[in-house]
Parts: structure tokens; sequence; C-alpha cells
């Protein structure tokens, strides 16, 4: 196969169906002229997703972050909330928006999860909920953050940006904990442009949810709650139901990339693939890989060596949430209380991962990480 790298290889490209194929939704749209609060794309996007997830209720949102933002206040969350410091800033910023005090703990080296021995030790009287994310898709420690929160009378949100489609122990990942947040932004597994949900267990809560999510409307007179507007329009509910018929090919090509990454990249010495986890039910969201100490290059140099080369890895985790001006003067946020955080931090580098990344590309992509450590080598 020709390898070409004068075109740029980005991070992530977005799934993206046959423009064709969804003009028959916005000729719906046109027609009956409903174009969110609800309508017709909206029911059946979220009828849709229950039944793909296997999931209860769920709850429908314009973004990650306000579903985020609105499960806090669903739960009525106050006081201080323990939280990963490994994260996109959205977690974090959700517990502010919120008037909570985030208390970051520290992760596991081997899942780059909360660590739930450290969220145990940073439990306070004021302490009222956890927030873990199932980072790079990968699932908690769902089962011990559960046995936590019930020892210490604790609500758990699972922040599931970006878990889309990951199950545990048979099920979905998302039915664990008192609620999970999915995030459809364009950069996730299922994107809908932009957009998020609340998964929830009960029709009670979903219905709270809706109301919070709409102004606190109950009726046309009645306002229950002071709610935002958190509507997912009926453009993005029709695209949804599109990109659902494709996610499954998106789920298989995203695993054979995963493994084809993990061959090449075994014999380099200094990079670490992260355990590939619970290989049935991942969903491969990102393609994290470690640069350690014995590689030649650090992980900056790796990563500027790539972008020479025009391809654009990402360091996710960088900066930790707990070295943002906002979130640094916290005593949570102190070095010695992040270590396992910090490393990860440093050592990180996301690469290129995405249905339509070819084989091509993933030599290029891997052939450039082993020549650079033979370039630096004899330097
Ligand atoms: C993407 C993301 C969010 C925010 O979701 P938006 O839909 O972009 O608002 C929150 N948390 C994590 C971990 C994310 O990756």
């Amino acid at each position: 196969m020709k390898r070409d790298n004068s075109t740029p290889i980005y991070v992530t490209q977005p799934l993206l169906p046959d423009l064709q194929d969804f003009i028959p939704y916005l000729e719906s749209i046109w027609q009956n002229k409903i174009l969110t609060n609800g309508g017709p794309f909206h029911q059946q996007l979220e009828q849709a997703l229950c039944d793909y997830l296997g999931v209860k209720h769920i709850c429908l949102f314009a973004n990650g972050t306000l579903a985020l933002i609105t499960a806090l206040q669903a739960l009525r969350i106050t006081g201080e909330v323990i939280t990963t410091p490994y994260s996109f800033v959205a977690t974090a910023h959700s517990l502010l928006w919120n008037g909570i005090k985030p208390v970051f703990a520290d992760i596991d080296p081997q899942t780059f999860n909360l660590d739930p021995e450290r969220v145990e030790a940073a439990i306070t009287p004021q302490t009222t909920a956890i927030l873990p994310v199932h980072c790079y898709g990968r699932p908690c420690n769902v089962e011990r953050i559960q046995k936590i929160a019930d020892n210490y009378g604790l609500k758990v949100i699972y922040d599931a940006a970006h878990a889309f489609g990951v199950r545990h122990q048979g099920g979905s990942v998302l039915n664990y904990g008192d609620l999970s947040v999915l995030s459809f932004h364009a950069t996730k597994v299922f994107n809908t442009f932009e957009g998020g949900a609340i998964i929830c267990p009960d029709a009670k809560t979903k219905q709270r949810i809706d109301h919070l999510k709409n102004f606190g409307f109950v009726d046309e007179v009645t306002v229950v709650a002071p709610g935002i507007n958190g509507k997912m329009s009926e453009i993005n509910a029709a695209f949804g139901l599109l990109q659902l018929q494709h996610v499954d090919k998106a789920l298989q090509q995203r695993q054979a990339i995963d493994a084809r990454y993990r061959a090449n990249l075994a014999g380099i010495k200094g990079i670490r693939c992260i355990s590939p986890g619970l290989e049935s039910g991942a969903n491969h969201a990102y393609f994290p890989i470690l640069v350690e100490p014995e590689f030649p290059l650090s992980r900056d140099e790796l990563y500027q060596h790539l972008r020479e080369n025009n391809i654009f890895s990402r360091r996710y985790f960088h900066p930790l949430i707990s070295d943002f001006p906002m979130y640094r003067g916290m005593p949570s946020s102190a070095h010695a209380n992040l270590p396992v955080a910090r490393t990860a931090a440093e050592q990180v580098i996301c690469l290129p991962l995405y249905p339509t990344l070819d084989n091509a590309q993933i030599e290029l992509i891997t052939d450039t990480i082993a020549a650079s450590a033979k370039v630096s080598a004899t330097r």
C-alpha cells in the first residue's frame, strides 16, 4: 500500500453518514414544522437508544456538559463531590456550576479510573456524591464504588462521556450508579453533532430531569424548579437516529484498528499500550499509549515529532483538571495527592483512532513512532 504523509491525520474524524440519507429526515422536519421540545425524532431516538444500549430510561440533552450539570441538580447534590483529575475539564466544571466543591482523588495506574481506596480516603462529612469517569471507555471498578457509596450514603453519578455502548458483566455499564451521563459530541464514538444524555433507572427521575432540562416547566403554567434549557433539537435527534444505523460497524472498525495498533507497537521498548480491558465490552473510543522513561524521546518530543510528520495525536489528559487555575489552589489538587494521575498526564498520548483510519495510515503512524526512537538514538 502506498504511504503518503502529506495529508494530515488528526486524532479523530467524526462519523458521518451519506448526506443523501439525511435529506428525508430534514424533509420530514420541514413538513411537520416541529423543531424541538420533545418532537417525534426526539421521542424515537430516546426509544432507539434505550433499546440499543440496554437501559431503562434516557433523557436527551443539547450536550454532555448540560447533562452533567442537570444530573447533579436532579439528585440535589451539594457540599463536596469526589472526582477524578484525569478527565476532560467539563467533569469538574459541572460541579463548580452547581456551587459544589470538587475533591480530587488519585487514579488507578492500570485503568486510569478513580482508585476506590483513594475515594474512600477522601470522604468527609460534607461528601454527598462520587463523580467517576469511565476513562477512555474502560469501566470503573463499579462494584467497589457502589459498595463505598452504600456504606457512606453517597450518590454516584458516572461521567460516561467515553462509554457509549460499553458493556460490563453482560449488561450496559450505564446501568451502574444512580445516573450516567453520555456525550454525543462530534469527537465521540456516537455523535449527534452536539448532544448528550442522562441514563436513569426509574420513570420518576426521568420526569424530574425532563422538567429540569425544560426550564422546570411541568405544563403551560406550572414551573417546579429553576430549570435550564438543555433540550436536544429535532435536527440532532434525527441525525442520531441515522447515526445509530452505522454505529455497530464503526465499533467493529475501531476494534480492528485497536488490534492493529497493539500488534505494531508490541516490539517498541518504552511504548506501553494500556491493557485492552474487557475485550468483549469495550468501545475502543481512544488509543492511549504511555511513553515511558525507557523510550529515547520524551512524551512531548514524540508528540512534536508526530506533528512534524503530519500526525496530530493528543495528550489526553494533560494538563490535569486539578492544574487549571480555578482548581489548583484546592488542597486535593496538591501534587502529592495525585502522583498516579500526574505520571499518566506526563506520559500519555492518544493516537488517531476513527473508523475510516486505514491500514496504511496505521502503519505510517506506528512506523513513525518506531523510527523516531532510532533517529534519536543516533543523534
Ligand atoms: C466530551 C466530554 C464531556 C463533555 O461533553 P460535551 O458533549 O462536549 O459537553 C464531559 N466529560 C468527558 C469525560 C468528556 O470526554
